[in-house]
């Protein structure tokens, strides 16, 4: 049961053939043999779970027909609220709180009759790529468990490749989805940015924020994608315009005649020669199914880390003053002798962990005046010419390629005390989160060195995030067709 993809599990719970509380008990056991090994969830809810279950299996019964994901586990990333389990973005701050409402997202998945597992690990406010940055423990890369999952949405990827559910969120600022997609054989998507909603989002940076699916297939994320995704009026950026046609490009999948280009920046020194071996085997299938390749310079494409690294942290240190004490979770020396700054103070000093902090002094810098123009300023500029390399690229390719990561997943600690190494997983997915646009991560192999997975990316423009789809499933057809099935089938056994 927990091999199958959400799609045939989706198609059997119509059928009759299960039931989703079959479907949800398979992965619950799942989750109780691995989650020791794994830690991908922060909060298990068992028994909500079932009694989701039981809903659509008696929707079922009284002759409703189930949408094509009715039924179907899914891992949520605890960076969405939920008003029937706890949210905490893996901080201390917000430890046990519970919210009083759910995020446009989560609403979404239930009404889709999606079966809400729980809420899964992640780097402290989204902020890092290994979810080392938790404040509960890391979580292990099911390939190998010395190993990073990626992040922030490490626990959701993690729990993907590790079977204990067909499918989860994540949020994808900086590269969030992709680059654990990448790292864990996965499929995962950012959208447009604007295509889902941010409501109930706990916000890290807001131009930049943008909820996505991840799934072992393509056609399963593209089928999430669209559960989720569509204008939210309570979000004042969301798009009024329909979601792109994903789950019929899922199905598509061909890639005749369409003009895919390989940036010229992404590659060379850095990059892990069996990342960069993957990645060109990858172009010339894409030749040899009828696309017309050709190499694109987007120069900018050099200065999105640094200009990510200045306006990221200037939205979260803005949208983390929310956590004052009062109104959210931890609340720290309130003894009747300290004054409201003072537990302020020892709040935001004992419920945020290093990385959150150095943000937060990061963006409050970048922000204060005398140092706005020359920071957040330029950043702002090199944010427009970024959109612009992507509109010259666009004007004579459909698609634009490169890998995922510099690097296959590193192993847990290796990181850890050195923030631009870590910050250097996110070279290649950044650019994409500056100028708004789609993109997806596929796998394409597994490195020779280390014999971990590879992950392709997909850039298409604002609002064309069905070629992401088109191009990425007719890779992954290709492939498995190669490999005799999915990249994950090679993963050792847990
Ligand atoms: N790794 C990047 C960061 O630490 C991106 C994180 C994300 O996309 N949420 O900011």
């Amino acid at each position: 049961m927990i091999f199958k993809t959400a799609a045939e599990l989706g198609g059997l719970i119509a059928a009759g053939e299960t039931t989703a509380v079959e479907v949800a008990q398979a992965h619950l056991e799942r989750i109780e043999q691995v989650e020791g090994k794994v830690n991908a969830f922060l909060h298990v809810a068992a028994e909500g779970a079932l009694e989701q279950a039981r809903a659509v299996d008696a929707r079922r019964a009284a002759g409703e027909e189930l949408g094509p994901l009715a039924g179907v586990p899914i891992a949520h990333k605890d960076v969405f609220t939920t008003r029937d389990m706890p949210t905490t973005c893996a901080s201390k701050i917000l430890e046990g709180w519970v919210p009083p409402y759910d995020a446009t997202v989560t609403t979404r998945l239930r009404e889709a009759g999606l079966v809400i597992l729980g809420k899964t690990n992640m780097d402290e406010f989204a902020m890092g790529s290994s979810t080392e940055n938790s404040a509960y423990g890391p979580t292990s890369n099911p390939w190998d468990l010395s190993r990073i999952p990626g992040g922030s949405s490490g626990g959701s990827s993690a729990a993907v490749a590790a079977y204990e559910a067909p499918l989860a969120t994540g949020t994808d600022t900086g590269g969030s989805i992709r680059q654990p997609a990448a790292v864990t054989g996965l499929v995962g998507m950012k959208p447009t940015y604007g295509g889902s909603s941010r409501f109930g989002l706990v916000a890290f940076a807001s131009s930049l924020d943008t909820p996505g699916p991840f799934a072992r297939n393509v056609l399963d994320a593209a089928l999430l994608h669209e559960a989720f995704s569509g204008h939210d009026p309570r979000d004042s950026t969301s798009i009024s315009q329909p979601v792109p046609p994903v789950v019929e490009a899922a199905r598509q999948a061909d890639v005749a005649g369409l003009r895919v280009g390989v940036v010229k920046e992404f590659g060379g020194d850095g990059y892990q020669p069996g990342v960069l071996a993957r990645f060109n085997e990858t172009v010339e299938l894409l030749e040899s199914l009828g696309a017309k390749v050709v190499e694109v310079s987007c120069p900018s494409f050099d200065y999105a880390l640094s200009s990510y690294y200045l306006i990221a942290p200037s939205e979260a240190s803005s949208n983390l003053a929310r956590f004052d004490a009062m109104r959210y979770g931890l609340r720290v020396g309130d003894d009747g002798t300290r004054s409201a700054e003072e537990v302020m103070a020892l709040t935001r000093a004992a419920g945020f962990g290093p990385e959150v902090k150095r943000r937060i002094i990061l963006g409050t810098y970048a922000l204060s005046s005398g140092y706005y123009d020359a920071y957040y300023g330029k950043a702002q500029q090199v944010r427009t010419l970024i959109a612009r390399d992507f509109e010259a690229a666009f004007g004579q390719v459909d698609v634009l390629v490169s890998p995922t990561t510099p690097t296959t997943a590193f192993p847990i600690g290796e990181r850890a005390d050195d923030p631009m190494a870590m910050y250097l997983a996110d070279l290649c997915t950044i650019p994409s989160n500056m100028a708004g646009n789609a993109a997806i991560s596929v796998p394409c192999g597994l490195a020779d060195e280390d014999g971990l997975p590879v992950g392709l990316q997909i850039m298409a423009p604002v609002l064309a995030d069905d070629r992401c789809y088109r191009v990425g499933a007719a890779v992954e057809k290709a492939l498995e067709d190669r490999w005799g099935g999915p990249l994950l089938g090679k993963a050792p056994a847990l």
